[in-house]
């Protein structure tokens, strides 16, 4: 069998491995492919494994030798899945690897946001500290998280997990929606949206992009924050109103931001939120701790040998 991994830069910075992989076939990885390689370095291969490298249909119909591709993520809107289907390709996915390391950084955000530790270190490096006549320096609001009101817009995988943290922390946990199964019995008090931005102290942002969620957060919605009120969105930046959060950020109706999406990655250097006050940006690095990642690049290898063993698993073209 012939592997080819189209972008493996993508998920493999030198700290993970896919010496698995190699087990299974003769193995070519490019670090990226441009567009315009992308049929050269298939045209020859049985199985694709790919990040975000495009197959569209013009791509999948040409290429002769190709029986299955495994994307290395959850998402898999870079492959045209209908032509994979009428092509009888298969498509395989990688559901839920990175639960753990996006609640992380949620709380990431959550704890900078309201002890500002970046600021403070900024402060002491600065001299600050050093000529404080006190003990101790702050010049910031400092928050406590117990008994704070945590609203969470999507009470999936990432949701629940940042449940089971904010709890911890003796926080209040308020959602929307109620999933259809598995949460009987629970401290978690579900009630509508807008009631969600009206009552919390941070919203956190764990639905898909969808026709119904993309734009949800807007200039309304975000109207309804309390004054100190702090968003984080790790979910997809489309989902927020990127001109509206900065006009609420700027004028102060909310307090601050945490964003790990943007609505382009990269991001257009005119994005209005790389200038909003107390906007705090990671450039979409939820996902992509070393051990997160390594479990990616397991269980791609898994459906690689489930397809070749003949019993596929995560497969998406069904
Ligand atoms: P999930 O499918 O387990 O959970 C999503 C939840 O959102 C589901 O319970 C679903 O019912 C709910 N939902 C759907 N539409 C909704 C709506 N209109 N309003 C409220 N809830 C709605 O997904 P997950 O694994 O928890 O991931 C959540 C999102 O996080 C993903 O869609 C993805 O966009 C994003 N994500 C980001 C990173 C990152 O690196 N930042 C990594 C993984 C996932």
């Amino acid at each position: 069998m012939n592997i080819v991994v189209m972008d493996a830069h993508s998920v493999d910075h030198g700290d993970v491995s896919f010496d698995e992989l190699t087990k299974s076939g003769i193995c070519t990885f490019y670090e990226r492919t441009p567009a315009h390689l992308v049929y050269e370095r298939s045209k020859d291969v049985q199985i694709i494994l790919t990040n975000k490298v495009v197959f569209d249909r013009a791509t999948i119909y040409s290429l002769n030798h190709l029986s299955y591709i495994g994307v290395l993520a959850t998402g898999y809107n870079n492959v045209d899945i209908n032509a994979a289907i009428e092509r009888g390709i298969v498509v395989t996915n990688v559901p839920a690897y990175s639960t753990q390391s996006v609640a992380q950084l949620v709380f990431g955000f959550i704890l900078e946001l309201n002890m500002k530790i970046n600021h403070h270190n900024r402060m002491v490096h600065e001299g600050k500290w050093s000529v404080s006549k006190d003990f101790c320096f702050w010049d910031y609001p400092l928050g406590e998280l117990d008994g704070k009101v945590l609203g969470i817009i999507g009470f999936g995988r990432i949701g629940q997990a940042v449940a089971r943290i904010a709890q911890a922390f003796g926080m209040k946990i308020i959602a929307y929606r109620k999933p259809k199964t598995g949460i009987e019995k629970s401290s978690v008090e579900f009630m509508p949206l807008k009631e969600i931005f009206e009552r919390s102290d941070i919203v956190t942002l764990h639905c898909p992009l969808t026709n119904e969620t993309r734009g949800m957060v807007n200039k309304e919605i975000l109207g309804l924050m309390k004054k100190e009120a702090f968003i984080i969105n790790t979910s997809r930046g489309p989902v927020v109103n990127e001109n509206d959060l900065a006009l609420a950020l700027n004028e102060e109706t909310i307090s601050g931001a945490g964003l790990d999406v943007l609505s382009t990655e990269p991001p257009d250097p005119k994005n209005p939120l790389l200038t909003a006050k107390n906007c705090i940006i990671t450039p979409h690095i939820g996902w992509a701790t070393t051990a997160s990642r390594q479990r990616l690049i397991d269980t791609a290898v898994k459906n690689v040998k489930a397809f070749i063993a003949g019993t596929p698993l995560n497969v998406v073209t069904v």
